[in-house]
């Protein structure tokens, strides 16, 4: 794939939104992981230090401290910490850019702020079922590793750029972080264009062994001890292939579990052959905090979309369980999850 593929039209038109903002408010969402991190952060550096606008990445909550390597100093308002600086933020601004999410309900604290904006809105996302009503210009594709990826095309599209070599040296470390991340590490989601993007940034001089070190020999011992609990006692396995683990707020104290900690675990029980889909609630205030991933064939993002207020990509989705809403109590998530995934699974055979 080359970088004209964008039609040269909406490129001129981002282009002139952007080198005629004078303030950019960039909007990410909730829970902001490594892509949604990596690709405001890109985003920021290219604004900031090759165009001189003035920016600010607003996100709906705390970065996890695994991730704060690659947030820029002074680049970034957490909307919760501090709900009347961010949403002045956003009111002052005169350009909105939202990257890797696919709803405005998706930047929770931040919704209210951005759709009472009368400024320009962009969207930059790589999920199903975008809300292009809600946006003046949008990119949105789904065959990519990620919004990260995207975004560095679309970059490399605009007139003053064309190479990697002429983007910012940290918008090239934190697109590669990005990338990284939404594949899990190159395992998932991973396409020709992919490994050109991050052959062309390593050409250009990213340091991928730091990125590495950086996000995933970092953590506390507590992890890895969570981990093992998991896999030893919290597992379960229904008859249809349906892995499913429970973190109530107990095990959360317990292990000390803090933002980012349990990153990842939802994909280890893939490994065991019959499983087909993986599914991980995790214990918040009045909800459970939903991760579902699937094999192929196997739809993640139709289970978060029907039976978990969720949405995502067809094999990594998300979403969130309520009580007493969805399950009349926080006790009754194992059954509700068992029923609704027995059905699925019957129901949604993958294709042969
Ligand atoms: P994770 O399990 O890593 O939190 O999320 C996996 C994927 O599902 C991500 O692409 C994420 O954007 C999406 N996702 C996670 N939580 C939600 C949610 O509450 N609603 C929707 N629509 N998507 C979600
Ligand atoms: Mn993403």
């Amino acid at each position: 794939m080359t970088v004209n593929r964008f039609p040269e039209d909406k490129i001129l038109r981002l282009d002139a939104l952007l080198c005629g903002a004078g303030s950019v408010a960039i909007i990410t969402h909730t829970h902001p992981d490594g892509d949604a991190l990596g690709s405001t952060t890109a985003l920021w550096h290219f604004l900031t230090a090759s165009l001189g606008r003035k920016a600010r990445i607003l996100v709906p909550d705390a970065v996890a401290a695994n991730l704060g390597f690659i947030v820029a100093e002074g680049s970034l308002t957490d909307f919760s910490a501090s709900p009347a600086e961010a949403a002045e933020c956003v009111a002052s601004a005169d350009l909105i850019v939202c990257l890797d999410l696919n709803s405005l309900s998706r930047s929770a604290g931040a919704e209210q702020a951005v759709r009472a904006s009368k400024a320009p809105k962009i969207l930059i996302d790589h999920h199903l079922s975008p809300a292009c009503e809600d946006f003046d210009l949008v990119f949105s594709e789904t065959e990519i590793s990620s919004a990260s990826e995207l975004l560095y095309y679309i970059l490399l599209a605009l007139p003053e750029v064309g190479s990697a070599e002429k983007l910012p040296e940290e918008a090239r470390r934190a697109l590669m972080v990005g990338m990284t991340t939404d594949t899990n590490n190159f395992a998932n989601s991973v396409f020709p264009t992919t490994l050109a993007m991050a052959s062309s940034l390593l050409a250009a001089g990213v340091d991928r062994d730091d990125i590495l070190a950086n996000l995933y020999n970092r953590y506390g011992e507590n992890r890895f001890r969570a981990m093992g609990a998991v896999l030893s006692d919290l597992m379960h396995i229904t008859p249809e292939g349906v892995a499913y683990f429970i973190m109530d707020s107990d095990f959360l104290r317990k292990y000390e579990i803090c933002e980012g900690d349990t990153e990842g675990f939802v994909n280890l029980p893939l490994g065991i052959d019959r499983v087909k889909m993986s599914v991980f609630l995790k214990e918040d205030d009045g909800y459970y905090r939903v991760s579902v991933r699937s094999k192929k064939g196997w739809s993640a993002n139709m289970l978060a979309r029907n039976h978990f207020n969720g949405g995502g990509h067809e094999c990594a989705a998300g979403g969130r369980l309520y009580w007493p809403k969805d399950i009349a109590d926080r006790k009754d998530a194992a059954e509700y999850l068992e029923t609704v995934t027995a059905r699925f699974m019957c129901n949604r055979k993958p294709e042969q």
